[in-house]
């Protein structure tokens, strides 16, 4: 799993990557935040470290030892991967500090020791009071590549809306590099945007009062 967390104010920032068996990846990944000088722990290290915090701990389901790279490689070559089980939020306080959070069980097919764009700053996630906050999910590969989250921040800065930010990153990463990614994107004024190049993108949102809104699709 992979997980990351940043917030806006003084831009700090945490994140995990490929970690086994913690309940709660982001919480390790916002304890690398809050009480050390780092920004991104790795493999049985942040396990270990997640361990000295007695983070809960789940059943890891790790690669089987006899694991057939062969399989999997042809595998990617004929399917487009599937992702599964990524969590993403943007929040704003009342004081107009931004935060973005990511964590990911990553994609099918991966090979053990891939990492996706969720525990990497500026393309999974990125928060700054002076852009906004930004979630991805989709494709990692692609995200990373076009570090699209704070590149969505910059279109912020610029002065686009999260509507339009969101919309003209997402084109640019379909029409460059065929990637495939969802977006939730917040500006520290409050208006925010849930835009996606997949068919389908579950996402909810609450303004602090009543009911969260949740929809699958996102026009
Ligand atoms: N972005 C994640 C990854 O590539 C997967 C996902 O969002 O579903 O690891």
């Amino acid at each position: 799993m992979d997980a990351a967390i940043m917030e806006g104010l003084h831009l700090k920032a945490g994140a995990v990557a490929s970690v086994e068996g913690i309940l709660h990846p982001i919480t390790a990944a916002r304890l690398v935040m809050e009480e050390t000088d780092h920004v991104l722990l790795v493999g049985p290290f942040a396990g270990k470290f997640a361990r000295h915090f007695n983070l809960d701990r789940h059943r890891s389901i790790s690669a089987p030892r006899s694991l057939s790279y062969d399989r999997i490689l042809a595998k990617q070559k004929r399917s487009r991967a599937e992702r599964h089980g990524t969590v993403g939020a943007v929040a704003l306080d009342r004081s107009g500090t931004v935060a973005a959070g990511a964590s990911t069980g990553g994609i099918d097919s991966m090979l053990p020791g891939r990492v996706g764009d969720s525990p990497l700053i500026g393309s999974g996630v990125y928060a700054d009071n002076r852009s906004g906050a930004v979630s991805m999910t989709g494709t990692g590969e692609g995200i990373i590549r076009l570090v699209i989250a704070k590149s969505i921040c910059d279109h912020l800065v610029m002065g686009k809306s999260p509507a339009v930010a969101a919309r003209q990153v997402l084109r640019m990463l379909v029409s460059r590099i065929h990637g495939s990614a969802g977006a939730l994107v917040l500006s520290p004024d409050g208006r925010f945007a849930i835009k996606h190049v997949t068919p389908h993108m579950a996402a909810g949102w609450w303004n602090g009062t009543g009911q969260p809104t949740v929809r699958g699709q996102f026009p």
